[in-house]
């Protein structure tokens, strides 16, 4: 059998055992593989292996790959979970049936233009930078609630989830219970955390979506 769709497997047990030992519905948690730096033919036998969600963290990367994978698979839901430039609000809206990493006013303005222009409606998340880390994408976790209010009120946008990436070198753990926390301040359903090295934390944590690459495709 072909190297990732044997761990692809192990990750899905994976996935299905934290769900359970955190007492959470099976088929709570979405897996969203993460196929940046790969290649459509490394890509095909993970779809053939049922796998029909997937994450790209750039526009112009996935505008090379997915329109053709997308035309042959056309159930395929596609997540932007990289930053996202407003030059490419137009070229996101439609290719990507979700986008996670709203973290600005302006991106939130110039995707609900795309979206009302092109008649599409993704999915939209909020990147909190959720260890106020200077260097990474996001919203600060102490604007994140009322900004979260003003992609609705101002911008029409209804966000259905947040979206982080904790500080490489800490434990993960606080940073998740933060997003949960702010999650409930705002009205969201959604919990996008947790890659490759701590996505069963994650799910322990209430993860929906886990977003995970190398630990299905190999290193990058
Ligand atoms: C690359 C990436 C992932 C997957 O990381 P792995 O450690 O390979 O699982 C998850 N989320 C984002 C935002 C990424 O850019």
């Amino acid at each position: 059998m072909n190297k990732a769709v044997e761990q692809l497997q192990t990750v899905r047990e994976a996935i299905v055992a934290a769900t359970a030992d955190a007492k959470r519905a099976p088929g709570a948690v979405t897996l969203v593989a993460v196929t940046k730096t790969f290649e459509p033919a490394d890509i095909i036998p993970i779809i053939e292996a049922g796998q029909r969600v997937f994450g790209e963290n750039r526009v112009q990367e996935a505008q090379g790959k997915w329109p053709g994978l997308k035309q042959q698979f056309p159930d395929i839901e596609l997540h932007l979970i990289g930053p996202l430039q407003s030059n490419k609000a137009k070229e996101a809206v439609a290719l990507f049936d979700c986008i996670e990493t709203i973290d600005r006013e302006k991106i939130a303005a110039e995707l609900a233009k795309e979206v009302a222009k092109q008649g599409k409606a993704p999915r939209f998340y909020v990147q909190v930078n959720i260890g106020s880390e200077p260097q990474k994408a996001g919203i600060g976790p102490r604007e994140a609630v009322a900004f979260v209010e003003r992609c609705r009120s101002v911008h029409g946008l209804a966000i259905e989830g947040l979206m982080c990436i904790p500080p490489v070198d800490e434990n993960p753990g606080p940073h998740f219970a933060l997003l949960d926390k702010l999650a409930g301040e705002a009205g969201v359903e959604r919990l996008s955390m947790g890659m490759s090295g701590d996505y069963e934390l994650a799910i322990a944590f209430g993860a929906t979506s886990v977003r995970v690459g190398s630990a299905i495709f190999g290193s990058r």
